[in-house]
């Protein structure tokens, strides 16, 4: 699944292709997505010039004139931009043909994304308005996510997990902090010291940079768009690593399945 890096290598990736540009048509091949695209959407949004591409947690907030598309890649979206003319592929739901004979094409497997419009401000919007803070906000500190913690039985590893504390940090990046944070995935998020948890969120936005730095991390379903694969992978301690070694001690990594997600986790660097 995309992970904040993945959509915001996405984001970086679109944005130059985009801006400026007027939107010729919007091609709808299947509305089915994880809810249907709106019916009115190709002329709400025709001949609209986009001003910017942002990103707000894992949707990218396409704005234009008027209005705003807003995206989400779900499990195995992504996008790609080609040529116009070029033949659509089995799962590219949609195109956003653009004056420059290029468009963004949406691929979607699993159709858990999503493409909707809002002309108001999207920030407001039902699916974003409550959404927890960026890992970057000032409003994401050590001593918040403490805060939060006091009295959670849950293993901190789903704490950071649940987009009601940080957005965008998946199975991959939890992994990974922690092991940077040398706090073990299975331990009881209430029971984490202060300074711990002010060396974990330093370690959350650590990852979180570098693997934006490198263009994510190649998932099964998940290509950049340059189609490129993104480096991340190469810099992993933990995730994926069952049984390798420690790339700090030698330990072999553990691994544990909790509910449906695999954690993975060195048990000499992690206590
Ligand atoms: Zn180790």
């Amino acid at each position: 699944m995309p992970e904040l890096p993945e959509v915001e290598t996405t984001r970086r990736g679109i944005e130059p292709w985009l801006v400026g540009r007027r939107i010729e048509r919007l091609v709808v091949r299947n509305r089915q997505l994880r809810w249907p695209v709106p019916r009115s959407l190709p002329s709400l949004i025709r001949g609209a010039r986009v001003s910017a591409v942002a990103r707000r947690a894992k949707y990218l907030l396409i704005a234009t004139d008027a209005g705003t598309l807003i995206v989400h890649l779900g499990m195995s979206g992504s996008l790609r931009v080609l040529d116009s003319s070029s033949e659509p592929q089995v799962h590219d739901h949609v195109d956003l043909q653009l004056d420059s004979g290029r468009c963004l094409r949406f691929n979607d497997p699993r159709r858990f994304g999503c493409l909707l419009f809002t002309a108001r401000d999207p920030l407001r919007h039902r699916l974003l308005r409550r959404l927890a803070a960026e890992p970057w906000s000032p409003a994401f500190t050590g001593e918040s996510l403490w805060r939060r913690a006091r009295g959670r039985r849950s293993s901190i590893k789903a704490f950071v997990m649940d987009s009601a504390n940080v957005t965008g940090v998946g199975n991959i990046y939890a992994s990974e902090a922690l092991f940077r944070a040398g706090i073990r995935p299975g331990l009881a998020a209430g029971r984490i010291s202060l300074e711990r948890m002010i060396t974990l969120v330093a370690a959350i936005r650590e990852v979180l940079a570098e693997a934006i730095d490198v263009g994510g991390t190649t998932l099964r379903d998940y290509v950049n768009p340059s189609g490129m694969p993104g480096y991340f992978r190469q810099k992993l301690f933990v995730y994926e690593r069952r049984g390798q070694p420690c790339r700090r001690c030698r330990t072999r990594i553990r691994q544990l399945t909790q509910g449906q997600r695999s954690t993975y986790w060195c048990p000499k660097c992690q206590h």
